[in-house]
């Protein structure tokens, strides 16, 4: 029966190390702070929104959330984004996605300040990432996957790892960070148009699921001893929550168990260390911050 990788332990143990750099901080006059800027009303991404700006506060960072209507102008938009990339006392600003169709989402990304783009999705921090750069924001999900490799001692070194999915927030960015120097994984990146997935996936000794697809992953599709990461979220049907619906992963969790060394579960696996790295992202942006006006000085 498999390890089970808890991310919600491994992320406490990391808030309690982050509270400590947030104190030293505010211990020279800076509060980090977070802005998250949710258009319209849909109520799985207010859900979202509420837990990053709860977790700020937590650990004693300002969050802070501007909600603008569903059917916003992109220049108003604009307009805000320039008012936060403008203002010294944020430090990260996080665009909540999925945008309404009429926002071009890419614009809208590139419109945020690199300096302050603590999802790491402007193309600046894309590349810094990709050429390995420490000032690069990594986006969160791949670097809370990293972080909790790391965290449970799982070796990648000469390790194939295989990513089902190939997405600029998750699969492309975490294939740069294992393949690198240090990590030193062998990777294979497997998508939609990839034939037999199955003999791909069997390969793999680290096997990462980015899909969105419940049980796309079966026990017949992994070898012994693999370690599991299932990064999938899909909410399903059950009238026996209070909500009405429970999360799962890409992975069928049960019959994989069986087989794997490890793995994460959903939720309380990569869930949770997606906020977790938003929040040293944060911190990371207001050390930056602080650190280039004491140069300027
Ligand atoms: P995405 O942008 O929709 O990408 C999904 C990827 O899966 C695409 O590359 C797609 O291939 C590939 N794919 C689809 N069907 C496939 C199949 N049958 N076989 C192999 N590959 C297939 O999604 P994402 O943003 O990366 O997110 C993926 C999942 O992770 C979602 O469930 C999302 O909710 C979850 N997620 C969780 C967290 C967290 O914090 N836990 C964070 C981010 C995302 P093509 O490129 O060929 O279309």
């Amino acid at each position: 029966m498999a390890r089970i990788i808890d991310g919600t332990e491994i992320s406490r143990v990391m808030r309690a190390e982050m509270a400590q750099q947030v104190a030293a901080l505010l211990a020279v006059g800076v509060t980090p702070g977070l802005s998250v800027v949710l258009v319209g009303n849909n109520p799985a991404s207010q859900a979202y929104v509420a837990s990053k700006t709860r977790a700020c506060e937590t650990l004693g960072m300002r969050g802070q959330t501007l909600n603008l209507p569903e059917d916003v102008s992109k220049d108003e938009l604009f307009a805000v984004i320039d008012r936060l990339n403008a203002d010294p006392a944020v430090h990260g600003i996080l665009v909540q996605l999925p945008l309404p169709a009429h926002l071009p989402y890419k614009a809208v990304l590139e419109h945020i300040h690199p300096d302050k783009d603590v999802d790491g999705f402007h193309p600046q921090n894309a590349g810094l990432a990709f050429v390995g750069d420490p000032r690069a924001f990594v986006p969160c999900t791949p670097a809370g996957i990293m972080e909790m490799i790391r965290r449970e001692g799982i070796s990648t070194r000469g390790k194939h790892v295989v990513i089902v999915g190939r997405s600029l927030i998750v699969s492309k960015p975490l294939a740069s960070l294992l393949m690198a120097p240090g990590p030193d994984a062998t990777v294979t990146l497997t998508h939609r148009h990839t034939p037999d997935l199955a003999s791909f996936t069997r390969q793999a000794d680290i096997l990462i699921v980015a899909v969105g697809k419940q049980n796309l992953i079966t026990a017949d599709m992994v070898k012994p001893g693999v370690v599991v990461i299932d990064v999938g979220q899909n909410r399903i049907p059950d009238e026996s929550s209070p909500r009405g619906y429970r999360m799962v992963g890409d992975v069928d969790f049960t019959g994989v168990s069986e087989k794997a060394e490890a793995i994460t579960p959903v939720p309380g696996g990569v869930g949770p260390m997606t906020i977790t790295m938003l929040l040293a992202n944060t911190i990371q942006a207001a050390r930056q911050l602080h650190e280039s006006r004491g140069a300027q000085r």
